[in-house]
């Protein structure tokens, strides 16, 4: 029993530890950062290791990347300045004239990506109703079909997609698979394992979790040309995730599991006590049995269905700006997946024109008391409700 040689530690383990991190020299079990933005040849101008400058790479980016590669078992995994900027390296990595397949409704940034490419004559785009794979078999053409996109769970109703069914609809016409599953990070959903191509995820959400670091990152089973000019356009287009930012991803992912499990636990005591309340018209969280994913939500995330779910206020739009403006534990703020609170007026945030319904609060459940969280939603729905 004393020998651990042969004994694959689990996932949870690795993460937290920063897969093993330890500095033999100094005996220091946190990693360094390393900030130089250029690294001098040894006596031959050879480089000393493989780094030249900064805008390619640097090792507190790498390590982080290799923590992201593990949790998605991904061959390859690259860190971006921010989720975007992943995102759009993907876009601009499709050839001119190419045809892709999006969700109709999605993350707001994403979808008007597409729909500046198209309005460029740059892409083609075909658009599906979130969730509904025989629309995304519709409007698929095969073998003209370069990238399918989903986002599940999506926002911001969180409609889930069956990743390993898109697969396959993707995969039959020649078309790469791309999930966004910030919602839901690897040590919920390992998108890859289900099928997909590219694994993407806005970094600066769950993976931190802090709320003070933007960053998104991509990861692929296995490495092919397309990945290899992905790296490329990376570095041309100096979006790689700085090195400071990136020792702060790597400190937030060592409670991954941890955070991710009290989000989680607090949102389904939160989507329980307030399914049916008189002042909302839905709730809407995967982990409740009444919605209509929640059985693929449940095999995909193993029951971690994380802390992302919204709510329709009873009342005018208003009504709903008013909960926002009378809660005092939840912040009124965008953004998702950090350890406090949010609570959003979606339509305000994601602007006119993009379809959601006027009533629609987005809440990031955070890792608080729940019964704090509960309290401040009854006492700020009460007040707003008269
Ligand atoms: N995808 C989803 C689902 C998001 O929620 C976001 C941001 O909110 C993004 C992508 C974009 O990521 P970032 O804000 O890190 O650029």
């Amino acid at each position: 029993m004393s020998d651990l040689s042969n004994r694959k530690l689990a996932l949870s383990t690795r993460v937290a530890q920063a897969l093993r991190f330890l500095d033999e020299s100094t005996g220091a079990v946190v990693p360094p950062i390393q900030p130089t933005s250029t690294y001098a040849r040894d006596a031959d101008y050879a480089p000393r290791q493989d780094y030249i400058y900064r805008r390619d790479s640097n090792q507190t980016t790498e390590l982080a990347e290799k923590i992201i590669a593990e949790l998605e078992d991904a061959e390859s995994s690259l860190l971006f300045a921010s989720g975007m900027s992943a995102a759009t390296a993907v876009i601009d990595q499709l050839p001119g004239g190419a045809h892709v397949v999006v969700p109709d409704v999605m993350y707001h940034g994403v979808l008007q990506q597409f729909q500046m490419s198209a309005a460029k004559n740059r892409l083609e785009v075909s658009y599906y109703a979130a969730g509904d794979l025989d629309a995304m078999a519709a409007a698929l053409r095969k073998g003209k079909t370069a990238l399918v996109w989903v986002e599940t769970p999506n926002n911001p109703d969180w409609t889930v997609t069956d990743i390993r069914a898109a697969a396959g609809i993707a995969h039959a016409a020649g078309a790469r698979l791309l999930t966004d599953c910030t919602g839901t990070p690897p040590c919920s959903t390992r998108a890859l394992e289900y099928g997909a191509d590219i694994s993407f995820h806005s970094a600066t959400k769950y993976l931190n979790g802090h709320s003070d670091v933007s960053a998104g990152v991509l990861s692929v089973r296995n490495t092919d040309p397309f990945w290899d000019e992905i790296y490329e356009r990376r570095k041309l287009q100096g979006t790689v995730l700085h090195s400071f930012d990136a020792w702060l991803l790597i400190r937030g992912m060592r409670t991954l599991f941890l955070r991710v499990e009290k989000a989680t636990q607090n949102a389904l005591a939160i989507a329980r006590h307030f399914e049916g309340h008189a002042g909302l018209e839905a709730v809407l969280y995967p982990g409740l049995p009444s919605h209509p994913g929640h059985a693929i939500a449940r095999q995909q995330t193993g029951g971690l269905y994380g802390g992302m779910m919204s709510i329709i206020v009873a009342g005018t739009e208003q009504t709903a700006i008013d909960v926002t403006r009378y809660a005092q534990v939840f912040y009124p703020a965008t953004s998702l997946g950090g350890v406090e609170s949010l609570i959003e007026h979606r339509k305000t945030v994601s602007g006119e024109g993009f379809p959601v319904h006027p009533c629609l609060l987005r809440l990031s459940i955070g890792i608080e008391d729940a019964d704090d969280l509960i309290y401040d939603l009854e006492q700020a729905l009460s007040r707003a409700l008269g």
